[in-house]
């Protein structure tokens, strides 16, 4: 007996369906085309089975579990960054290192937090799932593949307001190669679900750790994503 091709969509998403498991869907445009449309059936605990479950890129060998998100999942706002850490990588939560620490505090200063709700509630969540080993760039074939579990969380979100962190977010949401530096200080968009999310980038926590002198830039950053935010409202 054949699956319906909505219950086979739905094997797809999670690695179950033979082709799946068949394919090199990291290297081809096309696989994550269809990636991306199975997971648009997916709800958001059957999002996050198949992320725990995905075995699309070498990551997966590495992981020690895979680091979803964190946050309201009514927030209106959202923060993406990177790839997990050593710390993130161990306890299953993005941003709980040193990065995570100057970011909880830059949040908490703009009145912000991944345990708020309302509308000062935050959903925080990586570009990639998995931490690539120590803590290298994330490589084109695993952001690939980990892109469309991104954007079937924002779709599921519908947040008022994204805000993407370092090169590696900004560049993958908004489908550039220019820098962080020409893309700051303006409001970018993201279209979904016939909606233009507005998107803010800013410079890396982790990056901020080590050039101290930026930490003023994020600052602004922050305040444009809060003047943004709140003419969203108007
Ligand atoms: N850097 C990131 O980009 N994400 C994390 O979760 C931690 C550090």
């Amino acid at each position: 007996m054949g699956l319906s091709r909505e219950r086979a969509a739905l094997w797809h998403a999670l690695g179950m369906g033979p082709v799946w498991r068949a394919r090199n869907a990291a290297a081809s445009g096309d696989a994550a085309g269809a990636r991306s449309q199975s997971l648009a059936l997916l709800d958001w605990d059957e999002t996050e089975q198949a992320v725990a479950q995905c075995r699309d890129c070498p990551l997966c060998e590495t992981r020690t579990q895979t680091v979803f998100g964190v946050g309201s999942r009514n927030a209106s706002w959202m923060f993406i960054g990177e790839a997990p850490g050593a710390e993130e990588d161990a306890r299953g939560e993005p941003f709980v290192g040193q990065a995570g620490r100057l970011l909880d505090n830059m949040l908490a200063a703009a009145g912000l937090g991944r345990d708020r709700e309302g509308a000062q509630a935050v959903y925080i969540a990586n570009v990639l799932k998995c931490r690539p080993p120590g803590n290298r760039n994330p490589q084109a074939p695993e952001l690939a593949a980990c892109t469309p579990f991104l954007l079937r969380q924002i779709q599921l979100l519908q947040p008022r307001i994204i805000v993407v962190m370092g090169r590696f977010a900004a560049q993958s949401l908004l489908a550039t190669d220019a820098s962080i530096g020409s893309l700051r200080g303006r409001v970018h968009a993201y279209d979904c679900a016939n909606r233009r999310i507005p998107v803010i980038v800013t410079y890396h926590p982790a990056y901020l750790l080590r050039t101290l002198a930026e930490k003023s830039k994020a600052w602004d950053d922050l305040c444009l994503a809060r003047a943004t935010f709140a003419a969203s409202a108007s």
